[in-house]
């Protein structure tokens, strides 16, 4: 096996994910100066989103995860320039939310895109929240704050942003006991002034990006309906983002003003919304039922076509699923999203090394893509190959910085390998990631106890536990 493997992206989500915890209290300088820093802002965003990640609230499907960066990402460039890196996620939730965090970290609640019917309104939305963070709304927030620290803060907010965000989670526990206060004080609200400045601001970057600006304010009067149809459901974001007629109707004549083409909603907003409308039933057939339905009232579209396939496969039937694809495949163009689905529905017809195949070709074409990665790996473990899926994934993290639960699959593909010593420090690494540095020792300890390591193993794992031991000093 090959020991040349960069780890330095483990070590990125380490301090990631710790150096809030361990590092020396934040320097916020004296209350003179007004408002957080960039970098500030930046170190407090990265650890509220650390936390999040590891609690498990965010989607890690990569083709949303894909999506909703490269959206984002494609309209921070007519927003700014190059002061902020933006990152944007996905939080399974039912509540319709988005909220910036500091630093230029968005997040949208998958309610929310699901609530959406264009994709320029969901554009909207991300237009919204990117203009409060160029226009420092976020640090201006902080400004009564000064005397918090960095990582108070940012457990604060990951813990209102989690208390709101799981009923049934681990993470509730403490996130309800760290939301209590951030209800009180943590939580960004920002002020009517500030919210009519990311309209007029986000309805510029919308248009600037392509989308009719007329997704803002249509947006807004969705989520108002929703308020006056049930004045005890108020949605999330109305209660963080307060919206008003008069807003609205000045967006909309803003938007009116503005004159172009609009591109109709791309595929994959249209594939992104089946997934995680499939994803928010409880049962396979129950997604298929309205999918179905769906087909039957609007004809072929690949937003419910794609949504049936995956309820299908869900339900085990790959027949099924091959006629309704080669509909979509019909109807679409060459997206990973399709070649993924294609794979899996090949594989479940007993095809699995064309399906490898498939993704192999694909990947040459789109070198260490995510979502062609994982899925490769997938089927490298049903073909019973546990040491290439590892590979493949582990050469993955060389660009991309493994999730927690991406660490966990590595750890058991290290064992399917038979490799006890490597799955045990992966766990160590999955501890690490998640905070928990006691676990994280022992499993390094226990892995150093075992006398056939190779030398530079020992070095390794021996290294990372000084660290682990230094930073449980430190806290
Ligand atoms: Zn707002």
């Amino acid at each position: 096996m090959k020991q040349s493997y960069s780890f330095i992206y483990f070590f990125l989500v380490f301090v990631h994910s710790l150096s809030a915890q361990i590092n020396s209290l934040p320097d916020f300088g004296s209350p003179a100066d007004a408002i957080m820093t960039v970098s500030q802002e930046e170190r407090l965003g990265r650890s509220v989103f650390a936390q999040i990640l590891n609690s498990g609230s965010i989607n890690e499907n990569p083709i949303v995860d894909e999506y909703i960066n490269s959206l984002g990402k494609n309209m921070g460039v007519y927003a700014q320039d190059g002061e902020f890196n933006f990152r944007f996620f996905v939080i399974d939730n039912d509540e319709v939310n988005a909220f910036a965090l500091p630093g230029g970290y968005i997040g949208i609640h998958s309610a929310l895109i699901r609530l959406t019917e264009e994709e320029n309104e969901l554009a909207g939305v991300v237009a919204h929240e990117i203009a409060h963070v160029t226009q420092r709304h976020i640090s201006r927030t902080y400004l009564a704050q000064q005397e918090n620290t960095i990582f108070a803060l940012a457990t604060m907010l990951a813990g209102a942003i989690l208390a709101s965000a799981s009923n049934s989670s681990d993470a509730a526990a403490g996130a309800m006991m760290a939301g209590t206060a951030a209800m009180q004080q943590g939580q960004i609200n920002f002020t009517r002034a500030m919210e009519t400045d990311a309209d007029r601001v986000g309805v510029q970057i919308l248009y600037k990006s392509g989308f009719n600006p007329l997704g803002m304010p249509t947006m807004f009067e969705k989520l108002s309906r929703i308020s006056s149809a049930n004045r005890s459901i108020i949605p999330e974001f109305l209660q963080t983002h307060p919206v008003n007629v008069n807003r609205i109707a000045e967006t909309r004549s803003r938007a009116n003003e503005m004159r172009g083409d609009y591109a109709e909603s791309t595929e994959n907003y249209l594939i992104v919304r089946a997934i995680l409308e499939f994803e928010s039933f409880e049962l396979p057939d129950e997604a298929r039922s309205y999918f179905e339905s769906n087909l039957r009232m609007s004809g072929n579209n690949q937003k419910d076509l794609y949504g049936i396939i995956l309820s299908l496969l869900a339900l085990n039937e790959p027949d099924l699923a091959n006629l309704y694809l080669s509909d979509l495949v019909s109807m679409s163009s060459n997206l990973i999203a399709i070649t993924d689905l294609q794979a899996r529905v090949m594989s479940e017809n007993g095809q699995t090394d064309e399906a490898i195949a498939l993704l192999a070709n694909n990947l040459s074409l789109s070198p260490r893509n995510k979502t062609l990665t994982l899925q490769l790996a997938e089927l490298y473990i049903k073909k019973s190959k546990p040491e290439l899926a590892h590979d493949i994934l582990l050469d993955l993290f060389n660009i991309e910085m493994p999730t927690p639960n991406n660490i966990r699959t590595l750890a058991n593909y290290a064992y399917q390998m038979g490799s006890s010593s490597l799955s045990r420090y992966y766990l160590a690494e999955y501890a690490i990631s998640t905070g928990q540095l006691l676990n994280a020792k022992i499993q390094l300890e226990s892995v150093l106890e075992e006398e056939d390591l190779d030398i530079s193993d020992r070095d390794k794992y021996q290294a990372r536990l000084d660290q682990v031991i230094e930073a449980l000093g430190q806290s």
